[in-house]
C-alpha cells in the first residue's frame, strides 16, 4: 500500500540514468577525452555498445527522444554509412582492448532502417570489435514491423526486444499522436515469439491525457494477455518548454499529480498481483527473466537504458546524441546529426558534452544507483554527513525509510519516493530543477 505525500513529490526530479545527470553536462569535453577513456581500458574489459538510430516512421507527440521523421531514404542511408565509420574509429582507438558482451540498438526506432541494413550493422560491429557471444537487444516500433524484420532479428540472433506500446486505448492513442491498433501489437508479438526473442519488454505509460485508472487497468490487462517477459510503466513527462512536439498534447486533459500517483500504485498492484517481480521503481519482470534475477541477487544496475542486468562498467555510445559511460567520465555525442556527421567525417569522435566525474560524483553516483536499484544505500562515504539525516528527516518521519547504522533502507511504501530521496543526496539539484518532470 502506497501513501501519497504531495509535499515529498512536489519538486521535479531527474530519472537518474546517470550521476551527474545529463543536465550537468557541459561543453568542456572533447573527442580526446573519449580517446583517453578507451586507451585506459584493460585488455579484457567487458564492454557494452549502444547504437542510436535517431529516426522514426512517425513522430509521437509525447516523445522525449532525440529522433526525427524517417522521410528520406538517402538521409537514413548516409546516417548508417557514418555509423560504420564510427564503429571503425572506435575499433581503431580500442586496438586489442575490451570484449563486447552487449549490443543495444535504440532510438528513435531501429526498425526505421531496412532489415538488411540492420544486419550489415551487426556484422560490421562483430567484425570490428572483439566480442563474446554478445546479448543483442533492439527497441522496436510495432508500426512498420514485419516478417522481414522478424527474420533479420532471427538471423542476427537478437534475444531481447522492447516494444513501444504505451496504451491500448484508441482515444488516448489519438491524443498522444501514436495510433497503433491492438491487432498490430498482437501480430508484432507473435512475429517476435517465432523469431529469436527470449525476453520481450513492453513500454507502457500512465499520466497520459484523459487516462483514468480504469483505462490503465484495461491496458495492463491487454498487455498481460500477450505475456511479455518485462514491462516498464513510465509516467508521462509533460515538458513542452523543452520538447516543442508536446505542445500538440492538450495539457488540460492530463491527470492530476494525485491521479498519477494512484495510477503508478495501480500498475504496481496489478502487475505484482499477476506474479511479476518489481524491478526498481517502474520495471516489472517475470521471476525467470534475467532482469528479475538481477534484482533478486543484488546485481541490478541502472544506466542510460534504464534498469539493466548488464554488469559492464564501460558503455560505448554510437550515433548522434549517444552517451559513452566510463567510471570516471560521461561523454555525449553531438545531438545534431549534421554536426555528428561532420566530426566523424573529419576522423574524430563527435563528443560534444559531458562530465569528468570527481571522486565525490562517483561516491554519490553509487549511492543514487543503490537507492534506485536495491532500495538501500550505505551513506558513510558522503562528505558533510552530519547534515544527511536532517536532509532525509521528512521521509524518515513518514516511515518511508529507516536507518541501519550508516545505511538507509527504503520501506516498501518508499518505492514511489526513491527518486525524490535520491534527489536529496544530489549535490547538483536546485538550480536546474525546471528541466525535470514529476517525481511520480
Ligand atoms: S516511435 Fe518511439 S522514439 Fe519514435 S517518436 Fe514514437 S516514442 Fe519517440
Amino acid at each position: 500500500m502506497w501513501t501519497y505525500y504531495p509535499d515529498l513529490l512536489a519538486k521535479p526530479v531527474p530519472r537518474y540514468t546517470s550521476y551527474p545527470t545529463a543536465a550537468e553536462f557541459t561543453e568542456t569535453v572533447a573527442s580526446a577525452d573519449l580517446e583517453a577513456g578507451l586507451a585506459d581500458l584493460p585488455a579484457e574489459e567487458p564492454l557494452s555498445l549502444y547504437v542510436h538510430i535517431p529516426y522514426c516512421r512517425e513522430i509521437c507527440w509525447y516523445c522525449g527522444c532525440n529522433t526525427g521523421a524517417a522521410t528520406r531514404e538517402a538521409r537514413l542511408s548516409a546516417y548508417v554509412d557514418r555509423l560504420h565509420d564510427e564503429i571503425d574509429l572506435f575499433a581503431a582507438k580500442l586496438g586489442p582492448r575490451g570484449v563486447v558482451g552487449r549490443i543495444a540498438f535504440g532510438g528513435g526506432s531501429p526498425n526505421a532502417i531496412a532489415p538488411e541494413v540492420f544486419l550489415r550493422l551487426v556484422d560490421r560491429i562483430k567484425t570490428a570489435f572483439r566480442h563474446d557471444r554478445p546479448v543483442i537487444s533492439v527497441e522496436l516500433d510495432p508500426r512498420g514491423f514485419d516478417e522481414k524484420w522478424a527474420a533479420a532479428l532471427a538471423t542476427a540472433q537478437v534475444e531481447r526486444a522492447s516494444l513501444g506500446v504505451q496504451t491500448f486505448d484508441p482515444a488516448i492513442q489519438a491524443r498522444i499522436g501514436r495510433v497503433q491498433p491492438a491487432e498490430l501489437i498482437e501480430r508484432t508479438v507473435s512475429l517476435l515469439r517465432t523469431a529469436s526473442i527470449t525476453s520481450l519488454n513492453f513500454d507502457l505509460m500512465y499520466g497520459l491525457p484523459g487516462q483514468t485508472g480504469r483505462e490503465l487497468e484495461a491496458s495492463l490487462a491487454a498487455a498481460l494477455a500477450l505475456a511479455p517477459d518485462r514491462l516498464a510503466v513510465f509516467g508521462y513527462a509533460h515538458v513542452p518548454q523543452i520538447l516543442p512536439r508536446q505542445r500538440r498534447i492538450d495539457a488540460s486533459q492530463l491527470p492530476s499529480a494525485r491521479d498519477r500517483f494512484d495510477q503508478a500504485a495501480l500498475a504496481h498492484r496489478v502487475l505484482t498481483g499477476k506474479g511479476y517481480q518489481p524491478v526498481g521503481f517502474d520495471h516489472f519482470a517475470t521471476p525467470a527473466d534475467p532482469l528479475a534475477s538481477a534484482a533478486r541477487n543484488g546485481t541490478l544496475r541502472r544506466n542510460f537504458q534504464g534498469f539493466t542486468d548488464d554488469r559492464a562498467t564501460c558503455l560505448l555510445g554510437l550515433g548522434a546524441s549517444a552517451i559513452s559511460s566510463f567510471p570516471d567520465r560521461l561523454l555525449q555525442n553531438e545531438k545534431n546529426t549534421g554536426r555528428w556527421h561532420l566530426a566523424l567525417g573529419a576522423g574524430r569522435f563527435a563528443t560534444h558534452r559531458g562530465v569528468l566525474r570527481t571522486p565525490e560524483d562517483r561516491a554519490r553516483g553509487t549511492i543514487v544507483e543503490d537507492i534506485l536499484t536495491h532500495g538501500a544505500a550505505d551513506l558513510s562515504p558522503l562528505t558533510g554527513r552530519s547534515c544527511v539525516r536532517a536532509l532525509l528527516l521528512d521521509f524518515e518521519a513518514r516511515g518511508l525509510l529507516r536507518w541501519r547504522g550508516e545505511s538507509i533502507v527504503l520501506a516498501e511504501g518508499g518505492l514511489p519516493y526513491a527518486r525524490a530521496i535520491a534527489a536529496r543526496l544530489d549535490q547538483y539539484r536546485g538550480e536546474s530543477i525546471g528541466r525535470f518532470s514529476h517525481a511520480v
